[in-house]
């Protein structure tokens, strides 16, 4: 994702910094909201790729945090849910140490960036 959202804290108001107009106006029409209050993703593969982000840059413990997506029967989108069985690529990714890898990267990144 290139788009960036930066809140300022004396007007609360959101700005959105994305490189063309284009992309803002894809960005604003993909974000539809839901009932769940979930966070939308219009394909499956954004929620999968979202949901190994999220894998990625935050501990979880092993019964916590996001497993699986899923199409959510209210906004016909896909979210993620914490709850089922775990997605079969994230899956493949603990199995093989990939994520552990990526963590560890994305560890590092952040202790660069200090
Ligand atoms: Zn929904």
């Amino acid at each position: 994702m290139n788009i960036c959202f930066k809140a300022t804290k004396l007007t609360g108001d959101i700005k959105f910094v994305a490189p063309n107009f284009e992309s803002i106006s894809h960005t604003i029409i993909k974000m539809k909201k839901c009932a769940s209050g979930k966070k939308v993703y219009p394909t499956e593969e954004l929620a999968i790729e979202a949901l190994i982000e999220a894998r990625t840059h935050s501990d979880f413990r092993p019964n916590q945090g996001p497993v699986a997506v899923y199409r959510c029967d209210d906004c016909g989108e896909y979210h993620l849910t914490s709850k089922g069985a775990m997605n079969e690529k994230l899956m493949l990714l603990i199995k093989n140490g990939k994520l552990t890898r990526l963590r560890e990267a994305s560890d590092w990144e952040k202790k660069l960036r200090r």
